[in-house]
């Protein structure tokens, strides 16, 4: 084993057509304005390498994803980009369970763990690192905040320089973080595609690399360790359903890829979980085209929601989201933002699980799946908490209390 390769990433694939690219130098879309995909030799992989050997890594050498480095496309060591990665925990809210009519485990993985708090980390601290491998110094990107967050931070430890734009309403938190990490932040009058405009013009004259969902190949391989490191846990198996609260859809287009490629190695079998595609109902293209059965979704105009994470009017990867979610036997579901508001209260008071609005949004959901006998009532069901619910702006319920007036029991009730 030990004179295995460590890297066995051989190409990259166009997800539309399949035409070969090399991986020897940094790439944005194929030629014909598809998302690239990156593809290994798992043939040799299967034959070379141990999954528990790999599971059983230390986590100082091989922080989080990391650890399955034969599986992601860095070669050379001395470019990962780390800011001590961890394996997200499973949190079993049974009292939340037990409240939506499910017999079987709620298992809320919860990525607001990682880095800059949510499961950008992921993602991004595979294409910095990437991005470090070819020399690049300037990225750019659009973002709702956590991405730009992300990509400030590794963007900082790698000596990267970089730039975000985000709609003027994003949450403060965020475009703080953004700068106090080093990155410089800007606010647009305008949604998420809208600022990706900005950096489609001017990354020549700016030198940027784009580093927006899906406009390069290596994101995905980040979010792809989600799909990993969830089978691991599980000893192996897989879910019976998967919430995911969909944006651009990085994170279930990964864990979709990451499943085929576990099953060429014959680390899991053909089993796959349904895939739930979550959005708000203020902004809901990818349900709709799921509903209309197009491949492709229209974009959504007038987007809102306070979910700003999944505030995606157009994912240049909608037909892999939807493709993944038909194939699984899954399906797409909208959620308005009064039922995210309880939904987060709900898994917060049952179980001390404070969730991100988007991470509230796959339970309002798994809920609804539930009472439409979407899924079995003794399933075991997964939902991401893609970031910590600390980030997010919280209702102040709080009461004032004079410490000179006469104390009385009275002054406490809610
Ligand atoms: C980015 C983000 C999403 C959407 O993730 P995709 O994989 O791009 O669909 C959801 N929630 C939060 C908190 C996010 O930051």
């Amino acid at each position: 084993m030990s004179t295995a390769p460590s890297n066995y990433f051989t190409h990259l694939e166009c997800s539309m057509t399949g035409a070969v690219l090399p991986n020897d130098r940094a790439h944005n879309l194929s030629p014909e304005g598809w998302p690239l995909l990156a593809r290994y030799d798992l043939d040799s992989l299967k034959h070379q390498v141990d999954r528990y050997e790999i599971a059983a890594r230390d986590s100082v050498c091989y922080p989080g994803f990391w650890k399955w480095r034969e599986l992601l496309p860095v070669k050379d060591a001395t470019h990962v980009t780390t800011l001590g990665e961890v394996d997200t925990p499973l949190v079993d809210t049974r009292n939340t369970a037990a409240k939506i009519g499910l017999t079987g485990p709620l298992l809320v993985k919860d990525e607001g763990r990682l880095p800059t708090g949510s499961f950008k980390a992921r993602g991004l601290g595979m294409a910095v690192s990437m991005a470090r491998s070819f020399g690049i110094t300037r990225m750019a990107m659009p973002t709702n905040g956590n991405a730009g967050a992300a990509l400030s931070a590794y963007g900082a430890a790698a000596g990267i320089e970089t730039y975000a734009f985000c709609p003027e309403d994003t949450p403060d938190v965020n475009v703080r973080e953004i700068s106090a990490q080093g990155g410089k932040v800007f606010r647009v009058n305008g949604l998420i595609h809208q600022c990706g405009a900005i950096v489609g013009a001017l990354k020549d004259e700016m030198g940027w690399f784009d580093v927006s969902t899906l406009k390069e190949p290596y994101r995905i391989e980040g979010k792809k360790t989600m799909g990993i490191e969830l089978a691991f846990q599980l000893g192996w198996t897989l879910p019976e359903a998967i919430f995911y609260p969909t944006g651009g859809g990085t994170g279930l287009i990964g864990m979709w890829k990451a499943f085929d490629e576990m099953e060429k190695l014959g680390w899991i079998g053909s089993e796959r979980p349904k895939m739930f595609a979550v959005q708000a109902e203020g902004c809901a293209p990818i349900v709709k085209a799921f509903e209309a059965g197009e491949e492709h979704a229209e974009e959504c105009v007038d987007a809102h929601t306070f979910a700003a994470g999944i505030r995606v009017p157009k994912a240049i990867g909608d037909f892999l989201i939807l493709r993944a979610v038909r194939e699984s036997g899954g399906s797409a579901l909208a959620v308005d933002d009064a039922r995210i508001e309880k939904a987060r209260t709900l898994c917060a008071y049952e179980d001390g699980l404070l969730l991100c609005p988007e991470g509230a949004a796959t339970l309002a959901a798994a809920e609804q799946a539930v009472s439409d006998g979407l899924i079995a009532k003794d399933a075991r069901v997964m939902l991401f908490n893609c970031g910590t619910g600390l980030k997010y702006p919280l209702p102040d319920t709080s009461k004032w209390i004079d410490r000179n007036q006469k104390l009385t029991a009275d002054l406490l009730k809610f």
